[in-house]
């Protein structure tokens, strides 16, 4: 199943080049009293909403995906987790290049472990990313990532792939520069979550999964999921040994090489096998 949150908040399912409103599933969910419960309600209930959501899906309302504004599939993520230098390749060309280390060490994800970007950065396919440092090198990175579906802590590698609630594509967008990582990666816009969540019955195994970032019709990055130094799995269970999982919660895989620089116009074309593919505009501010 393809869920999507699309215009004004509405719920859809997305049927090849259409989608249909299942928004009326919302009326199941609970009501809430302050202080509200971290994470996303919606993606707590998917479970028990899902089977509404098919009946819904026969006679809901149908629209174009091209017609729509995509928002991000998760609304309300409690926390976004995110692996740096997951990719041999990248970690590399993070060594090599300057621009983009900056004059610090780049270590392993064994030595610097997991960092967290600000929910408030979030945005969907549909948005764009705002490109207002025109005297700074901000880059693309493109990543398979995923939706927590339910609390987990102590997590073995074993069992991880239970806890997805549904896999997405996301942009990491990256200022370069000497500040630290969370900063660099959480001004507003710099996380795209698109097009659609797609659920693990119908995404299938993400451990060898193609992925490709191209611009203007150029491939800038090209990868497979086989070539993560942490895997889905293993990612899951190095999360959940520091930080409780909640619905809702994202994390992001990491980037393999190539990143490289946008431009105000730029539209990032990103493509994952598995889920399709979402185009996002960079925009002057
Ligand atoms: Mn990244």
């Amino acid at each position: 199943m393809r869920i999507c949150r699309f215009n004004d908040n509405r719920v859809g399912l997305v049927e090849g080049n259409e989608i249909v409103d299942v928004t009326g599933v919302l009326d199941h969910l609970g009501a809430v009293n302050w202080p509200y419960p971290r994470g996303d309600a919606f993606i707590a209930a998917l479970p028990d909403l899902l089977p509404e959501m098919r009946k819904l899906g026969d006679t809901g309302k149908r629209f174009r995906v091209a017609d729509v504004q995509l928002l991000s599939p998760v609304a309300q993520p409690g926390k976004i987790i995110a692996a740096p230098v997951n990719y041999k390749l990248h970690l590399e060309e993070a060594r090599a290049d300057v621009g983009i280390h900056f004059g610090s060490q780049v270590k392993t994800i064994e030595e610097c472990g997991l960092f967290l970007k600000a929910t408030s950065s979030m945005i969907g396919a549909g948005e764009a990313v705002i490109s207002d440092r025109r005297d700074r090198r901000i880059d693309h990175e493109i990543e398979l990532c995923f939706v927590i579906g339910a609390k987990a802590r102590h997590v073995k590698e074993d069992n991880a792939l239970e806890y997805i609630a549904g896999f997405m594509i996301g942009l990491d967008m990256t200022i370069r520069g000497p500040e630290e990582r969370s900063f660099r990666k959480s001004r507003d816009t710099f996380t795209v979550f698109g097009p659609w969540l797609v659920t693990p019955d119908e995404f299938g195994d993400p451990s060898t999964v193609d992925f490709e970032l191209k611009i203007a019709g150029k491939t800038r990055q090209k990868a497979n999921t086989r070539d993560l130094i942490f895997d889905c799995k293993k990612l899951i269970a190095y999360a959940s040994e520091a930080y409780t999982l909640e619905p809702g919660d994202v994390v992001m895989t990491g980037t393999p090489a190539g990143v490289a620089p946008v431009e105000p116009g730029d539209i990032l074309n990103c493509r994952i096998e598995g889920i399709g593919e979402m185009n996002v505009a960079v925009r002057a501010a």
